[in-house]
């Protein structure tokens, strides 16, 4: 009976399915204990200017070492943490431990040091959303223009109508919008107007064939080309390969992001590669 009416019904009886569910069960009642017991990491992957190969800043990244399961990627665990709540806890802790990081970096190494940030488009309905990011990065001494928020294009979508005048205000108080995996979701060049982020972040999907298909460079050089009509600079992400990087330095692209350079490292390692680079610049940590 049940069964005729509900299409699901089979599925949720079928043993996998059932199992599937019980383990994303556990895992979201272990994510809660390790949130409380701050066992959640960030890392850092830097952002590298495509000009001069500098370091700019990072993309903060979370991470989470399960005690018995090991790594669980963040694909799997920041669903879970959307779906149950805990992704404000989340965030707090995690965007805390990063900024304050940066900040500290930025003043040791006397430059201006980026944080770009994942935040899932969820919370832009949160209350005091604005307010709570701003005063973390306050309690951090990390100053709002040294701040990026990445939204993903697709999540973006989904909340159209309120996302503009949230971002707005994060926005005049000096925080930079970036759209994340752009080229993946349906966003129009209207509403791309309207979010006025001041950057776009190319989906590792483009570039890892855009140096072996015409389709996808060709793509790639539209990206890129719509985001500086629209004034906006672009961070190409999943760069692998020296190839990859000239073509994308060739056409204009600003920054990128990728294994080619660094795979997100924690802090400590981060900050151990920009002792690094610095000193084969000539400069060197205060
Ligand atoms: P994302 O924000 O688009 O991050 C880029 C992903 O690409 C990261 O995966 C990074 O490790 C990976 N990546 C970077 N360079 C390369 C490369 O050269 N090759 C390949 N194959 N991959 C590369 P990760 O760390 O597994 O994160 C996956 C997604 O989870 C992120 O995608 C982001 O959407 C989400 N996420 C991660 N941390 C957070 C967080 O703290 N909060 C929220 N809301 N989402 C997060
Ligand atoms: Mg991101
Ligand atoms: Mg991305
Ligand atoms: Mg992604």
């Amino acid at each position: 009976q049940a069964k005729r009416e509900n299409p699901g019904f089979h599925a949720f009886f079928d043993g996998t399915t059932t199992r599937t569910a019980q383990k994303r069960l556990l895992l979201e009642i272990d994510l809660r204990r390790a949130i409380d017991n701050e066992q959640l990491e960030v890392y850092f992957q830097p952002v590298v200017s495509l000009r001069d190969n500098h370091i700019i800043g990072a993309e903060g990244l979370a991470r989470w070492q399960h005690p018995e399961l090991g790594p669980v990627s963040p694909e799997v665990f920041i669903s879970i943490a959307e779906e149950s709540g805990l992704i404000r806890p989340l965030t707090e802790t995690l965007l805390d431990k990063a900024a304050r990081a940066m900040s500290d970096l930025s003043r040791r190494f006397d430059t201006p040091l980026r944080l770009a940030f994942n935040i899932s488009a969820t919370q832009l309905n949160q209350a005091h959303f604005v307010e709570e990011t701003l005063r973390a990065l306050d309690a951090a001494g990390l100053a709002p223009e040294a701040f990026e928020l990445e939204l993903t294009e697709s999540t973006l979508m989904q909340r159209v109508g309120e996302a503009p005048r949230i971002l707005e205000k994060l926005r005049e108080r000096g925080v930079s919008i970036s759209i994340d995996d752009f080229g993946t979701g349906f966003s129009s060049l209207a509403y791309l107007q309207e979010i006025r982020a001041q950057t776009l972040k190319i989906d590792k999907r483009f570039i890892t064939d855009c140096t072996s298909n015409q389709a996808s460079a060709q793509l790639v050089r539209s990206i890129i080309a719509m985001g500086h009509a629209l004034d906006m600079q672009l961070i190409a992400e999943g760069v692998e390969t020296a190839e990859q990087r000239d073509l994308l330095a060739s056409l204009g692209c600003e920054y990128y992001q990728g294994y080619l350079f660094s795979k997100p490292l924690p802090i400590a390692a981060f900050e151990a590669l920009l002792v690094h680079t610095r000193m084969s610049d000539a400069h060197s940590p205060k």
